[in-house]
């Protein structure tokens, strides 16, 4: 099978055969200034306390002399099309910490300079883009989704141009770098390259060293353990898009070189939490109007990305009746998961036949009625039979709910508790599994735009209050935060593709 794509006439790409990294050391800035440093992570992987004198560390500046840090190789589906090599172009790793129970995690500079992946582009990043990545990385874990996590977040000190041309003249942004930490920044996109270049050797080689590494579940050792891998790739994948769907997360860019080999939420680039449910809804403005990466699609593309996996490991696997079947289950695991996901959010005791269609009517009824996913779950929890619905919902809707439309709202409440009378569990254990499924506390896309705002101003109460939120996002710690959008967000406000 021939891979599409040519390296060769591209003057832009720095094609590397047969190397998968590149020693690299970051650029060094001279004025760091800390903005976040997230102390439990530290302990938790076993870095320890802050002190003064680690921000330089923490920028890139200064490197303890036993880390050689570098750069990876990996490539890529492009929206839909292959994009060639790659590589992190603004990513540098600094290597691996064991802790104390000996879990190992690798620690990635995230805008502290150039490599030789970064063409022409400049290996920074800018304070918007980062603090998004900061905070939305650490939300996404505690509500419980796999996810790199942010260790910390510092302006470099030095303006960044980003190729915003205000009146003829180029824009100016505060750079900053953010170090986030996962068990492993392994990509599609790695297996990808290795296929496109024809090195089947490294292939098996990355793929014996995932294995061994990050697969400890896959007990067998022979050619079987490539299948294994597969399949767990495939199960991993599938149930992240179901945690996506939980939580309301659109990750905005969903290119084989921004999935995680791990099962993770890798990349937070112009993502957003949906407000309104909205299956159409695309925080990308790039991604218009095809809406590829749309909330609604984000099964559809992880299976579609899983094909371009499975035929980067064939040479290895060398079995395509396996791959197809293993990629044709996907569906069937990912709905179910998916739907016994929703079972949970409504407080259901298990998944049953007629519960398809009651999930049916409901997205048709959040979609019309433009209600706030989020909100509607909290209110869900509170509703007795003789609540009043409009004032219940009014405040969850991004549209008046008229008389027809509240009709339809009763209609479906009606046959909501008519499935919750029919659950063998009590109204406590439904309301627990409720609680803890539906978070109260959603990092919105507005609050992050006013944080922004607020620390390109030097302030940061806001920062430290959305910390607080977004740490304990099944508990409601500031009702302020528990309200839709306001009108005068646009609902991608600050979702910027310029990183
Ligand atoms: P993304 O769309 O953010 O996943 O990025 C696609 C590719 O572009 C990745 O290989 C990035 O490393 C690279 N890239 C994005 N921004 C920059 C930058 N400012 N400097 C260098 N490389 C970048
Ligand atoms: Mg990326
Ligand atoms: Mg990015």
């Amino acid at each position: 099978k021939k891979f599409p794509g040519d390296f060769s006439n591209n003057p832009m790409q720095r094609n590397t055969p047969k190397v998968l990294f590149a020693t690299i050391k970051p650029a060094g800035f001279d004025h760091p200034q800390l903005i976040a440093f997230n102390e439990a992570l530290s302990e938790e992987i076993g870095l320890g306390k802050f002190e003064e004198k680690d921000l330089n560390f923490l920028v890139g500046s200064q490197l303890p002399d036993n880390i050689q840090s570098y750069a990876t190789a990996y490539a890529g589906h492009q929206f839909g099309n292959w994009a060639g090599q790659l590589g992190d172009g603004r990513a540098i790793l600094a290597g691996e910490i064991t802790n104390a129970t000996g879990k190992k995690t690798e620690i990635q500079w995230k805008g502290a300079g150039a490599t030789p992946y970064s063409r022409r582009a400049d290996g920074r990043a800018v304070l918007r883009s980062s603090v998004r990545e900061y905070l939305m990385s650490e939300a996404m874990y505690h509500l419980g989704v796999p996810t790199t996590r942010a260790l910390s977040l510092a302006f470099t000190g030095e303006d960044v141009i980003r190729d915003i041309m205000y009146n003829g003249n180029p824009q100016y942004e505060k750079g900053a770098v953010v170090i986030r930490t996962a068990e492993s920044f392994l990509r599609f996109g790695h297996f990808e390259l290795m296929f496109a270049q024809g090195e089947h050797k490294l292939l098996q080689d990355l793929l014996d060293f995932t294995i061994e590494n990050y697969f400890s579940e896959i007990i067998t050792s022979d050619h079987q353990k490539y299948k294994d891998f597969f399949e767990k790739v495939c199960s991993r994948t599938a149930d992240l898009m179901v945690e996506w769907f939980r939580v309301g997360f659109v990750h905005g860019v969903m290119n084989t070189d921004n999935m995680s080999i791990l099962g993770l939420t890798i990349d937070y680039g112009p993502y957003s939490m949906m407000d309104e449910y909205n299956l159409n809804f695309t925080p990308n403005t790039t991604d218009l109007p095809g809406r590829r990466y749309a909330f609604g699609k984000q099964g559809q593309i992880a299976h579609w990305n899983l094909w371009k996996l499975a035929n980067a490991l064939q040479p290895i696997i060398n079995d395509e009746k396996f791959l197809e079947s293993t990629l044709n289950n996907f569906g069937v695991y990912f709905w179910e998961a998916h739907d016994k996901m929703l079972c949970k959010k409504f407080g259901f005791d298990g998944l049953r036949k007629e519960d398809d269609e009651f999930f049916s009517n409901w997205q048709g009824i959040m979609q019309e009625l433009e209600l706030d996913h989020t909100l509607f779950f909290n209110q869900l929890e509170k509703i007795t039979p003789d609540t009043d619905l409009n004032e219940y919902f009014s405040p969850a809707a991004y549209t008046v709910l008229n008389e027809e439309k509240l009709r339809k709202l009763e209609d479906f409440i009606e046959k909501y508790q008519s499935r919750l009378h029919s659950n063998t569990i009590s109204r406590e254990e439904s309301l627990e599994l409720m609680k803890t499924t539906n978070p109260k506390f959603i990092l919105r896309n507005y609050l992050l735009y006013q944080c922004i705002e607020e620390i390109s101003n030097g302030k940061t109460e806001m920062l430290t209050k959305l910390t607080q939120a977004l740490e304990n996002p099944y508990q409601e710690l500031f009702p302020e935060f528990s309200v839709k959008r306001p009108s005068s967000y646009d609902d991608t406000a600050g979702c910027s593709t310029l990183s």
